[in-house]
């Protein structure tokens, strides 16, 4: 039987970020939600998802590229569900573009979104999890936390540097019955990538399947997406009381991809 816990996830009003939410949601865990959306769409997810699975679920409008915000939203978390047992940092943005021609700004919240505010979720976090000897920190890399691709300079640095912290977080935390383990997804289908499947085969003259299998895919050797359903699951087995001993892991959900 699965104990019940509190859980963090970031970014968690749209794809991945939601499927996880729902996925612990559905294993009886409390859901604090974060992100972006207006307040009917959040209203009608927090009733939906508690009514649904029978839990507690709070949110918070924390900007997570602001440490200010993330302090706010762990108090508030402890407030509206309780303790945070399990923190799952999932809030990414991205912006491809050739290095010399890289917005500053756009580096800056790429690497405050992707990798900073999972170190500020993090450090104000680990304290309570040491204290009651119990916590679950998953942190959603991707694919390019293993491998690059060219243009997408701030995004694989922040997801290589995510690795590295979960690295030294899982030291830090071993014996204190916490684990730290990264996620790293290939291509997931989730609103984002969805809608740019039909302005790709509109830009390029090709019909929607060829721009999923030779330009969105062409990395991917199931060449099929992977959907938020199976992130959701490895994240709900990283969440479990039993697997104490997978710790500082980065786990690929790639199709393939970083075999190659
Ligand atoms: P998405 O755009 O569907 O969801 C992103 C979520 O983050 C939304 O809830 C949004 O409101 C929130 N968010 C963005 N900026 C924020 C901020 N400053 N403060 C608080 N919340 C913020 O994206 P997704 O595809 O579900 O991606 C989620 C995570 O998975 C990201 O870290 C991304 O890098 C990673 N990932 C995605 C894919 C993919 O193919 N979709 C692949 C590998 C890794």
């Amino acid at each position: 039987m699965t104990v019940k816990r509190n859980a963090l996830i970031t970014g968690s009003t749209s794809g991945i970020g939601l499927g996880i939410a729902r996925g612990l949601a559905a294993i009886g865990h409390n859901i604090m939600l974060n992100g972006f959306a207006d307040r009917e769409e959040i209203e009608h997810l927090k009733a939906e998802i508690s009514s649904t699975y029978g839990v507690r679920v709070g949110y918070t409008n924390a900007d997570v590229s602001n440490p200010e915000a993330i302090a706010g939203a762990v108090e508030q978390t402890k407030a509206d569900i309780g303790e945070i047992d399990i923190l799952v940092n999932n809030a990414g943005i991205q912006f491809v573009s050739p290095i010399e021609e890289f917005p500053i700004e756009k580096w800056n919240a790429i690497i405050a979104i992707d990798l900073a505010s999972a170190f500020h979720f993090i450090r104000l976090a680990l304290p309570g999890m040491k204290q009651r000897g119990f916590g679950r920190i998953i942190n959603v890399a991707s694919a390019h936390a293993l491998v690059a691709s060219p243009f997408k300079a701030a995004y694989v640095s922040a997801k290589h540097g995510i690795a590295g912290l979960t690295k030294t977080v899982a030291l830090e935390a071993a014996e204190h019955g916490i684990t730290v383990n990264a996620i790293c997804p290939g291509y997931v289908l989730t609103p984002l990538v969805e809608k740019q499947i039909p302005d790709q085969a509109h830009a390029r003259g090709i019909s929607e399947e060829a721009v999923v299998r030779d330009v969105l895919l062409a990395a991917q050797p199931t060449k099929r997406f992977i959907k938020v359903e199976e992130v959701a699951a490895l994240a709900a087995f990283l969440a479990d009381e039993q697997t104490t001993s997978i710790t500082g892991a980065i786990i690929p959900i790639d199709g393939g991809w970083t075999a190659h």
